[in-house]
């Protein structure tokens, strides 16, 4: 059935004291956006996560730091109150290794979506974002590794990532919902690996490229100049800077051409993981010996991001080079690392 398309009503101007609600918190990109409005001068932020305070990536001065479960509907309608805008990106979540393995655990995270957009609705928020995944797209269009790029139309027909990309494919919808039958002015994100510091490193949910340069700061501080990659290597995705996404959450919540509608948020330059390790021996000035695993997790063989919406729209596509990305995220990774070595207190995930 067609839909009826609703009237956008333009929104009073966002005052620096209203109050932004972020779920998350306490992992990398959600902790890392309390950051970023902070930095834009906000001063009422709401930053809620399930882990205890002590074991979050990032402690944002001055905001209000919430040890809660969004699984659950109270603890939504508290989190919730006084909103203006939500930003939800708490999700039980982790690099193949974990989806692959943990499916009802990626599947139960459909409760907090389901509840923070509620709460969110009931308590007269302004803006609700969801952070959905390339995770969603039809894993028939991603079987080799000179996969073309996806678009936002090749969700549909739906044959998502087994758990975890049912899940964002789902609530998606719910949002898309809320929009047309509540009015509730929402933005759906389809992030594609994001990276850089103050990310999962270690503990069994990190990404590739964290994994990577842990194993290769691991290998050269044991002198074992050895490395062990999943899969062949030849499995290429494209890895957006958080930086990058930062900008891309704030723009694409903002635009009143893009609500309820799902976007590419992902950096459009593919790499094979054998080409991202290459970049990663640069940093180091290393050069390992290569083993493969083939009877690792894999995921799809190959991923990447079409920006032509994004860029028609937002005129902006996240453009951090990987090679300049990967310095910064390998220097943090080192830091933490010889930190730990010492004894001191690490967050690994
Ligand atoms: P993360 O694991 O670092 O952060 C997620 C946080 O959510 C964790 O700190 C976790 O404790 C919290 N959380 C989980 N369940 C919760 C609950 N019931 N109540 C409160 N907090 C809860 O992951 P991230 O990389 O920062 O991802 C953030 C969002 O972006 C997630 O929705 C994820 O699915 C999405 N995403 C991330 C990537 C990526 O490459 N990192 C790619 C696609 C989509």
């Amino acid at each position: 059935m067609q839909e009826t398309k609703r009237l956008v009503e333009k929104d009073p101007p966002l005052k620096k004291d209203d109050l932004i609600v972020i779920t998350g918190a306490g992992g990398f990109i959600a902790g890392n956006l309390a950051l970023h409005f902070k930095k834009r001068g906000f001063t009422n932020i709401r930053a809620v996560d399930k882990k205890p305070l002590y074991e979050w990536y990032l402690h944002v001065p001055g905001a209000q730091n919430l040890s809660l479960d969004v699984s659950r509907e109270d603890n939504c309608r508290r989190v919730c109150e006084g909103a203006v805008e939500v930003y939800n990106l708490a999700a039980d979540m982790g690099g193949m290794g974990f989806i692959e393995r943990f499916r009802v655990e990626c599947l139960r995270s459909v409760l907090i979506n389901t509840h923070m957009v509620e709460a969110a609705y009931q308590a007269g928020a302004r803006r609700y974002f969801f952070s959905s995944s390339a995770c969603a797209y039809n894993t028939l269009l991603q079987q080799d590794p000179k996969v073309r790029a996806l678009k936002e139309s090749d969700a549909y027909p739906a044959m998502a990532e087994r758990g975890y990309g049912w899940e964002k494919l789902f609530s998606e919808m719910v949002c898309q919902e809320y929009w047309q039958e509540r009015g509730l002015k929402t933005a759906i994100a389809r992030f594609h690996n994001v990276y850089g510091p103050h990310g999962t490193w270690d503990g069994g949910r990190e990404k590739a490229p964290a994994a990577l340069c842990r194993k290769v700061i691991e290998a050269i501080d044991t002198g074992s100049k050895e490395i062990t990659l999943w899969g062949s290597g030849e499995q290429t995705r494209s890895f957006m800077y958080i930086a990058d996404c930062m900008d891309g959450i704030d723009k694409i919540m903002h635009c009143d051409e893009l609500i309820a509608t799902p976007i590419n948020l992902g950096s459009s330059e593919m790499v094979s993981i054998n080409e991202l390790l290459s970049k990663i021996e640069k940093i180091a000035g290393v050069k390992m010996h290569r083993k493969y695993d083939l009877d690792a997790p894999l995921g799809v063989a190959g991923r990447n991001s079409d920006n032509t919406f994004i860029k028609k729209v937002l005129k902006w596509e996240p453009s951090t080079k990987l090679d300049k990305g990967l310095a910064e995220t390998y220097a943090w990774i080192k830091e933490q690392y010889a930190r730990r070595k010492a004894g001191k207190r690490v967050g690994i995930g």
